[in-house]
């Protein structure tokens, strides 16, 4: 299983290396978890003023915040919103970054604190958060592939929670299980076969043909931007899987995600939606998943097994009783 032939590997490509701003030094290598910086901009942000694309849990803490300040560097490894992919989060020195977006070409860090303009500062990363991100936005890429390999299935959408990753697929009627098991075993498979994952940069303008010729590959399951719609295009490709044009952030080796299981099935909005985890982020979820079992088999008394049936009898008995403490309701 070797490189594509003619694909450039892991290196930047030529005009990105020239220094186009989009592509920020978490697009260039994405294990990067710190660097130094220098301050460009510190401005307050006005009393009502919120990222418009801020979510959640992120939304909360800038909310919670007295005063929030938006900052810009000379330099980040700091992944900004897009893509399906949420934001980073870490420090700027001592100062908090919550949230960062990219603006007009800068990335905007949302900060707890002011910073002096022109200070040298060490820009760190919630290292945790982005392994999160990095391991399922790359299992998104497997489970989306595989799901279109084996149902002819297109991913309509994806998003990636603090807990849990959905993809939406484009099919009528939830997989049986059976279907379902086969999914999961072809993931698992392509993960223990340690695919490279490489990112490619062409531009946009195709002015050298190469923008055309990637979005003809034979594991390119959706369409590539337009030529001119962007300065530069990033391709994704993981080794004889897939290749789909993407600015997050992935690991570098299907193996990195060690496992893939999917946790829900559900219907969404025409869609059927599976939820998944993979590496770090499901073996913390299982470990807790084990001791809630571990107390319930004790206070239960009966094996894992045997609790619904038991939890369901006791529920039924319950409801009984309560239905005769009050009559007539
Ligand atoms: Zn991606």
């Amino acid at each position: 299983m070797g490189g594509q032939d003619g694909y450039k590997d892991e290196k930047p490509a030529a005009a990105v290396q020239e220094g186009h701003e989009a592509f920020s030094l978490a697009q260039q290598n994405s294990y990067l978890q710190k660097n130094m910086a220098k301050v460009l901009s510190c401005e307050a942000a006005a009393a009502s003023e919120l990222p418009a694309a801020a979510v959640g849990e992120t939304l909360e803490r800038l909310r919670a915040l007295e005063k929030r300040w938006k900052i810009s560097l000379s330099e980040t490894c700091f992944y900004p919103i897009g893509g399906g992919q949420p934001s980073d989060c870490g420090w700027l020195g001592n100062v908090s970054c919550i949230f960062a977006e990219e603006c007009g070409g800068k990335i905007v860090h949302w900060c707890s604190e002011a910073l002096d303009v022109g200070a040298e500062v060490e820009v760190k990363l919630d290292w945790d958060r982005r392994w999160y991100h990095m391991q399922c936005h790359t299992g998104q890429h497997v489970l989306s592939a595989v799901a279109f390999d084996l149902w002819n299935a297109p991913t309509n959408s994806w998003d990636l929670a603090a807990d849990m990753c959905h993809v939406d697929l484009g099919m009528a009627q939830p997989p049986k299980a059976e279907a379902l098991s086969e999914l999961e075993a072809r993931i698992n498979d392509c993960l223990r076969e340690s695919r490279h994952v490489r990112t490619l940069a062409v531009k946009g303008d195709n002015a050298d043909g190469e923008l055309s010729r990637l979005a003809a590959h034979p594991q390119a399951r959706g369409s590539a931007p337009a030529i001119g719609a962007f300065p530069i295009v990033r391709f994704v490709e993981i080794d004889g899987l897939d290749f789909n044009p993407c600015g997050g952030t992935h690991v570098r080796s299907s193996a990195e995600l060690q496992t893939l299981k999917v946790l829900a099935v559900s219907k969404d909005r025409g869609n059927v939606r599976l939820s998944f985890l993979c590496g770090s982020k499901l073996f913390s979820r299982m470990t807790e998943m084990l001791s809630v079992e571990a107390s319930l088999v004790k206070q239960l008394s009966c094996r894992p097994n045997e609790m619904p049936g038991l939890v369901e009898k006791r529920l039924k008995v319950e409801g009984q009783g309560q239905a005769e403490e009050k009559p007539g309701v």
